[in-house]
């Protein structure tokens, strides 16, 4: 329902407390406000579309508005109530308005035109100001938004890329990260190098202290990994009881001094069980150095190819890839 006609005395108050209209005097903009149009919405209505075009600022006397990303009422990035207004972001541009609103009531509103608008601008230049004010305000309104859905889809990325079990990033996070920093090593002529961890005997651990507890057992490896290499060591769970680390910047002798290191850390830091049972846990690990040029599943071959030597060599130990050639894939 369209109807043209003064304000009434209630909703100039609305009006006049407004941040749109702070400070301004309504007697010398009555005709203009005589001009402004008043509009009763249902509820669900939808108001502004991104495909519509608008040439009308939306001053809400009473219900509510909902600001959405959907041409429905779920999820709201914005709630817009009594005093204040939407459409001026697509009245002053002259771009179609960036996202739906909808009514989430039945709602009042006043509707004022472009023309009218810049009428009320020229005779009352405080409300330039005031609507500056709105619009700073919508800003970081939007920026509260974006910094909510960042946090979210930051959560979600985490929950993605994390091994429940160990804390350690998981087997799609490895799939998109080691590469990339591969790439990176090429592009600045750093050196890598790659250690296949496995732990030993771990059937015999799950069949001695039961499944639960080589649950426990892998969390326990996850925080000495965690906890013991540098910031810049990229480790994941390879899968089961294997752990994969890249050290970029590490060639391979330093590699070989840091998972000796590792690997000591582990047999020595023997695991207490709720029943009081010592666990200790040794680990064998393959070593591999990266060469320009060279593909990450074939240095995941060396690695692996130095993992079994450690293992045949006897377990709870380091070994490394000595063939000087990269195997072709
Ligand atoms: P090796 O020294 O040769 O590596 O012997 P191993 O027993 O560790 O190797 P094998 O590959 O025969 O056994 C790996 C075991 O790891 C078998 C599997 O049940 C266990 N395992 C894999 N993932 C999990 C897990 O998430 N939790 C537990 N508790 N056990 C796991
Ligand atoms: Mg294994
Ligand atoms: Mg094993």
């Amino acid at each position: 329902m369209n109807n043209a006609m003064a304000p009434l005395p209630s909703e100039l108050s609305k009006i006049s407390s407004s941040t749109l209209f702070h400070g301004v005097d309504l007697t010398a903009i009555d005709a203009e406000l005589r001009e402004s149009e008043n509009l009763c919405l249902e509820a669900g209505k939808v108001l502004l579309d991104p495909k519509r075009h608008n040439a009308n600022i939306y001053f809400v006397l009473s219900g509510e508005l909902l600001i959405c990303l959907e041409p429905r009422i779920a999820n709201p990035i914005i709630r817009m109530g009594v005093g204040d207004c939407v459409g001026e972001l697509s009245v002053i541009d002259a771009s179609p308005p960036s996202a739906y609103v909808v009514s989430a009531t039945e709602t009042h509103l006043l509707i004022i035109p472009k023309p009218v608008l810049w009428r009320m601008l020229a005779l009352q230049p405080v409300m330039a100001l005031n609507l500056l004010h709105v619009l700073s305000h919508r800003i970081r309104e939007n920026n509260v938004v974006l910094q909510g859905s960042l946090e979210l889809q930051r959560a979600y990325r985490n929950k993605a890329e994390t091994d429940t079990l160990t804390g350690l990033h998981n087997r799609a996070w490895f799939e998109d990260v080691f590469p990339r920093q591969l790439e990176m090593c090429e592009r600045t002529g750093q050196a890598a190098s790659l250690l296949m961890l496995d732990i030993d005997h771990f059937k015999k651990v799950n069949d001695l202290y039961g499944h639960q507890n080589g649950d426990v057992a892998l969390r326990h490896i996850g925080m000495l990994l965690r906890r013991n290499l540098r910031s810049t060591d990229l480790c994941a769970r390879y899968g089961g009881e294997e752990m994969i680390v890249l050290m970029p910047g590490s060639e391979i002798t330093h590699a070989r001094l840091t998972a000796d290191r590792l690997r000591e850390q582990i047999a020595n830091a023997a695991l207490t069980l709720d029943d009081g049972r010592e666990m200790k846990l040794n680990v064998s690990g393959g070593l591999a150095e990266w060469q320009p040029g060279s593909t990450l599943s074939n240095l995941i071959r060396l690695a692996d190819l130095a993992l079994y030597q450690a293992k045949n060599g006897g377990r709870n130990q380091i070994a490394v890839c000595t063939l000087s050639k990269t195997l072709e894939d």
